[in-house]
C-alpha cells in the first residue's frame, strides 16, 4: 500500500519517489514498518530501555522516499524535544535501516491521522508518556516584551499582593530525574527556557501526581530557573492563597484590583488546584487562567488529580485546561527513591561532610520507603538528626525505627464503610438505598460486591459486620463476594483499573 503523508510533509521537503533502487518500493509502508522496528530495537539498545520508553514508545515511522525519512510523534513536545536531543541518534539509527536516509523529519500526528497498519498504540502501560500526555494547542501567543514593575514571588508587591513562598532547596539541580517524572522533568525545564519565547511547545503544562512525587519542586525550580535567566515577573500561588487574596480584595472591595494583579504575569504557577474551591474564587481563577492564555502567557498547574476529575471547574476550563501538555509523575521505582535519598544525604554533606549513612541503611530506607518523596526527605532528616547526637554510624536498628516512625505517620486517614458506600454509589450511578436494598439486578450487585470487596480490604471490619452494613447481609455472602471479585481483579486488567481508582478517590 502506498501512503502519502499529505499535508503533514514539511514546506520544502522534496518528496519525490525513490532514489536508489536499494530501497525498493520506499514509500511501502509494511516495509517501512517492518524498517521502523529494526530501528526501535538499535534506538533501544543505543540509548537503554528507561531513555527508549520516555522519548520514542510513541513515535512511529510513516514514510521513506530513499531519501527522507518521515516519523510521527502524537504531540508538539515529543518532536522538539527529540529533535534537540536525539536528532544524531535517530538518524544515525534509521540510516541503517532505510538505506540513504540523508534526512529524517518528526510531524505531529493529527489526532485522526491512521497509525502505520499492525502497530499497536507503544504506549500502552506507559503511564508517563505520551499516553499520559494530551494533545497540544496552538494557544494563540503574542510577543511578550513589556516592561513592567519588578513583581517578585514571595514577596510583597506594593499593593500588598504577595505570591506563596518558594522553597529554596526546590531547584531542578535538586531534582532527581527517572522514569517516574522523565516527561514531567523535561516539560518543566522547557517551560523555564522558553517562557519568554513566541514558539512555546506547550501551554498550559499540567502535572498530577499523587501526594509527595514532586510537583511542587518542579514548580519551584521552574519559578527559580525563570527568575535566574530572564526579567520575565514570576507569581506561584498555592489554590489556597489564591483563594484567600481573592477573598480578602472582596471583602475590602478590591477584585478588580486582584484582577489586574495577574496582568503583568508572564508565567503563572498554580499548586495543589484541586484546593480551588468556592463558586466565585473558581470563576476568577477561570477567568485569570483564560486572560493569561489568551494573551500569551504561560500557565503552570499541579494537582493531585488529571483535569477531567476536577469537579469544581466547569467544562470548558477543564478541557482548555488539557489543551497544553498534561503529564503525570508516576510513583517512584526503588532506584529513583535511592538516588533521591542519597541526593539528600550529599546535600547534608555539603554543610556537615562528616555525615555518613551506610548503604545497608539507604538500601532499606529506599526498600521500605515506597509512597512519597516527603518520606525520603524526612528519613534523611531524621538520620542527620540522629547522627548529630551521637555521631556514630546510623545502625539498621535505627533506620527501622525511623522507617516505622515516618510510615506511621503518613498512614492514610481510615476509611469509613460510609465512605464507600458514598463512593460506590456515585461512581456506579446507584443509589445507596439500591446498594443495602435486597434487590438482585447486575447493576445494583455489582456495586455492592465490589464495596464489600473494599470494605473488607481497606477497613479492619469484619466480615459479619461488613454484612451488616451492606444491608443486614449474611458474613457468608460477604466472602462470596470478596472471593469473586478477587479472582475477577486478577483476570481483569480493566476491573482492576477501575477499582484502583475508586481507593485513590477513597483516600482523598
Ligand atoms: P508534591 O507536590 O507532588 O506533593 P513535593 O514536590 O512536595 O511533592 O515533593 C515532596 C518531597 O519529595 C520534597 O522534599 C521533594 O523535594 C522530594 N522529591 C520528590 N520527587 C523528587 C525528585 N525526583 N528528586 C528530588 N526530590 C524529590
Ligand atoms: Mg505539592
Amino acid at each position: 500500500m502506498s501512503h502519502s503523508v499529505e499535508g503533514h510533509v514539511p514546506s520544502g521537503v522534496d518528496a519525490r519517489s525513490s532514489k536508489s533502487e536499494s530501497a525498493a518500493k520506499p514509500n511501502d509502508r509494511k516495509s517501512c514498518n517492518e524498517r521502523g522496528e529494526k530501528v526501535r530495537a538499535i534506538l533501544k539498545a543505543r540509548l537503554g530501555e528507561d531513555i527508549y520508553s520516555s522519548w520514542f514508545n510513541a513515535l512511529e515511522f510513516e514514510s521513506f522516499d530513499g531519501r527522507l525519512v518521515i516519523a510521527t510523534v502524537p504531540v508538539k513536545f515529543l518532536k522538539s524535544w527529540i529533535q534537540s536531543h536525539y536528532a544524531d541518534d535517530l538518524l544515525e539509527c534509521c540510516a541503517a535501516e532505510f538505506e540513504g536516509a540523508e534526512r529524517i523529519d518528526i510531524v505531529v500526528r493529527q489526532p485522526g491521522m491512521s497509525k502505520p497498519a499492525g502497530q499497536a498504540s507503544q504506549t500502552a502501560g506507559q503511564p508517563n508518556t505520551a499516553a499520559a500526555v494530551e494533545v497540544p494547542s496552538s494557544e494563540q501567543r503574542r510577543p511578550l516584551s513589556r516592561p513592567g514593575p519588578a513583581f517578585l514571588v514571595g514577596r510583597t508587591h506594593a499593593s500588598g499582593f504577595e505570591g506563596s513562598p518558594l522553597d529554596p532547596r526546590y531547584t531542578f539541580d535538586t531534582f532527581v530525574v527517572g522514569p517516574a517524572n522523565r516527561m514531567a522533568h523535561a516539560a518543566a525545564t522547557q517551560v523555564a527556557e522558553t517562557v519568554l519565547a513566541d514558539d512555546r511547545a506547550f501551554n498550559p503544562l499540567y502535572l498530577h501526581s499523587n501526594v509527595g512525587l514532586g510537583k511542587t519542586h518542579l514548580q519551584h525550580a521552574i519559578a527559580w530557573e525563570v527568575k535566574r535567566q530572564s526579567k520575565a515577573q514570576v507569581l506561584y500561588l498555592t489554590a489556597e492563597r489564591f483563594r484567600y487574596q481573592f477573598v480578602e480584595a472582596i471583602k475590602s472591595q478590591d477584585a478588580l484590583a486582584f484582577k489586574d494583579k495577574f496582568r503583568l504575569i508572564d508565567i503563572l504557577l498554580i499548586d495543589d488546584l484541586e484546593f480551588m474551591r468556592g463558586e466565585k474564587t473558581e470563576q476568577e481563577f477561570e477567568h485569570i487562567v483564560n486572560s493569561l492564555l489568551d494573551g500569551g502567557k504561560q500557565v503552570v498547574v499541579a494537582s493531585a488529580r488529571p483535569p477531567a476529575q476536577l469537579d469544581g471547574l466547569n467544562d470548558r476550563m477543564r478541557s482548555r485546561l488539557q489543551r497544553g501538555l498534561v503529564t503525570e509523575i508516576s510513583s517512584l521505582d526503588p532506584a529513583l527513591r535511592l538516588k533521591i535519598l542519597e541526593k539528600r544525604a550529599q546535600e547534608k554533606r555539603a554543610t556537615d561532610p562528616s555525615f555518613e549513612i551506610p548503604s545497608a541503611v539507604v538500601e532499606l530506607l529506599a526498600d521500605k520507603l515506597t509512597e512519597s518523596g516527603r518520606e525520603l526527605e524526612g528519613a534523611i532528616n531524621r538520620l542527620y538528626l540522629t547522627w548529630q547526637l551521637m555521631h556514630a554510624p546510623v545502625t539498621l536498628d535505627i533506620a527501622e525505627t525511623i522507617i516505622r516512625d515516618l510510615v506511621q505517620g503518613i498512614e492514610p486517614r481510615r476509611i469509613k464503610i460510609e465512605d464507600i458506600l458514598r463512593i460506590v454509589s456515585r461512581h456506579y450511578a446507584v443509589s445507596k438505598q439500591d446498594i443495602l436494598s435486597q434487590r438482585r439486578h447486575r447493576s445494583v450487585v455489582r456495586p455492592r460486591q465490589i464495596g464489600m470487596y473494599l470494605a473488607k480490604h481497606l477497613t479492619s471490619r469484619s466480615l459479619p459486620e461488613i454484612g451488616r452494613r451492606f444491608g443486614d447481609r449474611d458474613h457468608t455472602t460477604v466472602l462470596h463476594a470478596i472471593r469473586k471479585i478477587d479472582k475477577e481483579v486478577g483476570e481483569n486488567p480493566r476491573l482492576k483499573d477501575e477499582i484502583e481508582e475508586l481507593k485513590r478517590q477513597l483516600h482523598r
